[in-house]
């Protein structure tokens, strides 16, 4: 049985990532930040091991590896979002969006890289967004996080690729998460309206084009958008 470990799987896209690759038949573990209640529950309806772990720490994302199996699908969703003008992000929070986005990244694909390389076989899917392709206005730090998974993604899937092991992204547009909680109900059918599927999307439809690449043996380097026709 394949095992696939998901980053940020308590809730969104995260948790439905976690049941789309527990239903197709993986062994799931999944790290959390917080929400230690979710998180048990989720474990017990799917048979997914939860850990908590702050992805950002470098030293928690190896200790927690070391305690799993072999990792064959890594999917780095975790991430936080900082709505703003540019001078209103403090220099903290600047920091903490790109350890939280990006250095995440850096510290799972490291603590999984050994035993895939080993195997010379693995899938990387990583959680990029709409605005890493294209820009928002108020949301320059996380823009420039997710632009920044975009190209580290085609950057490690031309250094793995030799390797056997894949390296894609997903752009999620807007999706119905408690990422998007404080957009209010006109906020999010403005959003609609300008979709051209004429909806928001749910977190399912994310994972489903998450384990498409994770399956899709012939695909790497790709950055895949989920976003209704958005952009
Ligand atoms: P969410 O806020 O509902 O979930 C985020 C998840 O990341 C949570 O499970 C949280 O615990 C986890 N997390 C946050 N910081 C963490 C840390 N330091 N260590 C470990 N886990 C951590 O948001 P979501 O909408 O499900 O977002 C998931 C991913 O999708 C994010 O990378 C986000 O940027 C991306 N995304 C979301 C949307 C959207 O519209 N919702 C659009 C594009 C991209």
């Amino acid at each position: 049985m394949a095992h696939v470990l998901i980053t940020g799987g308590s809730r969104g896209i995260g948790a439905a990532a976690v049941r789309t690759f527990a239903r197709a038949g993986y062994e799931v573990s999944f790290l959390y930040e917080k929400s230690a209640e979710a998180a048990a529950a989720l474990a017990a309806e799917t048979g997914a091991r939860a850990l908590r772990c702050d992805a950002a720490d470098t030293e928690a994302v190896a200790a927690a590896v070391a305690s799993l199996p072999p990792v064959d699908v890594l999917v780095n969703n975790a991430g936080i979002s900082h709505v703003g003008l540019i001078s209103q992000i403090s220099p903290e929070e600047w920091d903490r969006l790109f350890a939280v986005n990006v250095k995440s990244i850096y510290n799972t694909v490291r603590a999984v890289l050994p035993a895939m390389l080993q195997r010379q076989a693995g899938a990387v899917v990583n959680v990029s967004s709409m605005w890493g392709q294209a820009g928002a206005s108020c949301e320059a730090a996380y823009s420039a996080t997710k632009g920044a998974v975009i190209a580290l993604t085609q950057a490690l899937a031309r250094e793995l690729g030799p390797s056997g092991i894949r390296v894609n992204a997903v752009s999620p547009g807007v999706i119905d998460t408690d990422m998007n909680a404080h957009l209010s109900e006109e906020d999010k059918a403005v959003l609609a309206e300008d979709t051209p599927l004429g909806r928001i999307g749910i977190p399912e439809e994310v994972a489903e084009a998450i384990l498409f690449l994770a399956q899709a043996s012939f695909i790497t380097g790709q950055n895949l958008p989920v976003n209704g026709g958005y952009l």
